[in-house]
């Protein structure tokens, strides 16, 4: 689906396929250089990180090792609370793995620095965090992901992965929401 066929649900493209797709061939790049020579794994945080992961190890030069989280982060509607419960638990054990987890947006950062403190706790090589998108206004917890695609401004957005009501993932685009959407 592209924004052209919501176009009454969308204020804005913010970034287009091919600005996507250019970012995380650089980064994967970038990853592939940082971890020569090491096992990686990557951690894809669900349902939002999918559609970057797919594509993200598909720019990628190296082996990796894909495992999955679901966290859910108690809150209403577009808030998050920070109150992070685990739906699902990663497959593998990660005692002395190299782990880069893959989210989609680092909002608040509540929900991340939860989990790098959950992940930090099992004994791990080292853990890392990329996230595709960052909202550096609406940070309150400072979480340092290792590699950032976009820094965005504090505005709800959709596509490529992330949801409303768990629709818009299957948006090409990562675009602005119209606030009529969600009521705002
Ligand atoms: P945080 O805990 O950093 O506030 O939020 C993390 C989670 O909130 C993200 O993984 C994502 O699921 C959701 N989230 C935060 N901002 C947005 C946004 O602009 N759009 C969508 N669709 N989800 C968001």
């Amino acid at each position: 689906m592209d924004a052209d066929h919501v176009p009454s649900e969308i204020t804005s493209v913010l970034l287009t396929e091919s600005q996507i797709q250019e970012r995380l061939a650089e980064i994967a790049a970038q990853v592939d250089t940082d971890y020569a020579g090491r096992d990686l794994l990557l951690v894809g945080v669900l349902k939002g990180a999918t559609l970057v992961m797919a594509d993200f190890v598909r720019h990628m030069k190296s082996h990796v090792h894909m495992d999955w989280m679901a966290v859910s982060s108690y809150g209403s509607g577009t808030q998050s609370s920070g109150v992070v419960r685990i739906l699902k638990d990663l497959d593998t054990d990660i005692a002395g793995r190299h782990v880069l987890v893959v989210e989609d947006i680092l909002d608040t950062g509540l929900t991340l620095s939860w989990l790098l403190k959950n992940l930090g706790s099992r004994g791990v090589a080292s853990v890392e965090v990329f996230a595709l998108l960052r909202k550096p206004e609406a940070v309150k917890v400072p979480v340092s992901p290792r590699y950032v695609g976009f820094d965005i401004p504090n505005v709800f957005v959709v596509g490529y992965g992330l949801d409303y009501n768990e629709r818009y993932r299957n948006l090409r685009e990562i675009c602005v929401l119209d606030p009529w959407v969600y009521g705002g």
